[in-house]
């Protein structure tokens, strides 16, 4: 699902640079990225979405060569293959639930909106508990509330691939685990793919694969490789 290799990246501004010789993700692989603040986890994230190009090296996304693909069409693969939550939510505060969950099916003109996708909205949002919230405005969620929106919006379009950035950081156990259960159960359903950042240790034996940027950051390339090339 993912192919990474020779990748070399570095900020416009700033000396922080990312150096992956080699990082293969399988399909339908759950794969937990753990490591210290500040050392690259949601730039890795970035590159694997195709919101941020490398310097050199390779990227290979669902069989597509992201990295390769004009603004528009990579925006278009983006939506259409990629899941996205984030630990802050990122809900659009004039929208109501519902047209939140279906925001990736207004901006993306290879997504068509129809019966089927709302139903399938309605009924996702249904199995997690906030079915009778669809007409609410983010400002009226709990925190719990709003990353269980986000993340069926990262579903609904049912994505081959994953990214979640810290998506329990801001929740307490209870909503944590849910949230993690709806993304496990997705990905099992689906035969999809999961790459989650997270600071929580307690998770990580839930998922098949743990990558630490911590041995990553603090070795050189050959060591690096070591350490993060997993099964193919
Ligand atoms: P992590 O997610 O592991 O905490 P990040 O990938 O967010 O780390 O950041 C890695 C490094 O890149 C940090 O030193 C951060 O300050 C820097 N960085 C992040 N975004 C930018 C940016 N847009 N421009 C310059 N430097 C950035
Ligand atoms: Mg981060």
């Amino acid at each position: 699902m993912i192919e990474i290799g020779d990748l070399r990246f570095s900020y416009d501004e700033g000396d922080f640079s990312l150096e992956i010789p080699q990082l293969n993700v399988a399909h339908g692989e759950t794969v937990a990225i753990v490591g210290p603040s500040g050392s690259g986890k949601t730039t890795l994230l970035n590159l694997i979405a195709g919101n941020a190009t490398p310097q050199s090296g390779q990227i290979t996304t669902n069989g597509y060569k992201i990295s390769g693909l004009h603004d528009a069409a990579r925006r278009d693969f983006r939506i259409a293959n990629i899941g996205l939550v984030f630990q802050e939510f990122e809900l659009l505060e004039y929208l109501n639930v519902l047209d939140n969950i279906l925001l990736p099916y207004r901006i993306n003109r290879t997504l068509v909106l129809d019966t089927s996708v709302r139903e399938r909205a309605e009924m996702i949002a249904e199995s997690v508990g906030i079915g009778d919230k669809l007409a609410r405005y983010a400002n009226q969620l709990s925190q719990g509330e709003k990353q269980r929106v986000a993340v069926i919006r990262a579903l609904v379009v049912q994505p081959p691939l994953l990214l979640a950035d810290e998506p329990t950081g801001n929740l307490d156990p209870l909503n944590k685990n849910r949230v993690l259960d709806i993304l496990f159960q997705y990905a099992d359903q689906n035969a999809a793919t999961l790459v989650t950042v997270t600071h929580d240790h307690e998770v990580l034996h839930r998922f098949q694969r743990v990558i630490d940027f911590k041995d990553f950051c603090a070795h050189g390339a050959e060591q690096r490789l070591e350490n993060i090339a997993g099964p193919m």
